[in-house]
């Protein structure tokens, strides 16, 4: 499952991990994840943009490992949460789209607190919605990233294909290994 919120959290492995850049200090990198979500219309990206997402992304990562834990969200998280949630207000517009409707959320305001409504708004409605129990962090060591467990025995305990088939090489040779010694 492909979520906002994950994308931010998980852009700090950037940070220890070659070639070494934080992508929330990327203008271009912010630029194509707004182009990703559909928020481009909320002005240019400026330095100080890329500051308080930055702060953005300490907030939810540590809202996301009091989960992990599995710990309730603390008082001043589900505050700070909600702080940021009412920086997003919008209305709904019906549409007829091809040969169905569609309900569309449209922001009452544009501007940069938008975009970090809608980013927290993602991480609220995957908890409101969602199965914690399933969100987990991918057991490759190097990878570590956030994400959702949408199997359907819930048992997968990586971010992806990559990082599945990866430790699946790594613990074949270890057992090689073994079966040689
Ligand atoms: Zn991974």
């Amino acid at each position: 499952m492909d979520l906002m919120c994950f994308e931010i959290i998980n852009s700090s492995w950037h940070i220890t991990h070659e070639p070494f850049f934080d992508p929330l200090q990327d203008k271009r990198w912010v630029a194509d994840f707004l182009k990703k979500w559909g928020l481009e219309n909320h002005g240019p990206v400026e330095s100080s943009h890329l500051d308080r997402l930055a702060a953005l992304r300490s907030f939810l990562t540590a809202a996301a490992q009091e989960l992990l834990s599995g710990a309730v969200l603390s008082e001043k998280h589900i505050s700070e949460m909600n702080r940021y949630l009412a920086l997003d207000p919008y209305y709904h517009v019906l549409q007829f789209e091809a040969d169905r409707y569609a309900l569309h959320k449209e922001p009452t305001t544009t501007g940069w607190h938008v975009v970090e409504g809608r980013i927290v708004h993602s991480f609220a409605q995957l908890i409101d919605r969602f199965d914690l129990k399933r969100i987990k962090l991918c057991e490759n060591p190097e990878c570590r990233w956030i994400f959702y467990d949408a199997s359907k025995n819930a048992s997968r305990c990586w971010c992806g294909n990559t990082c599945a088939s990866l430790i699946k090489v790594r613990r074949f040779r270890s057992r090689q290994k073994e079966n040689r010694v």
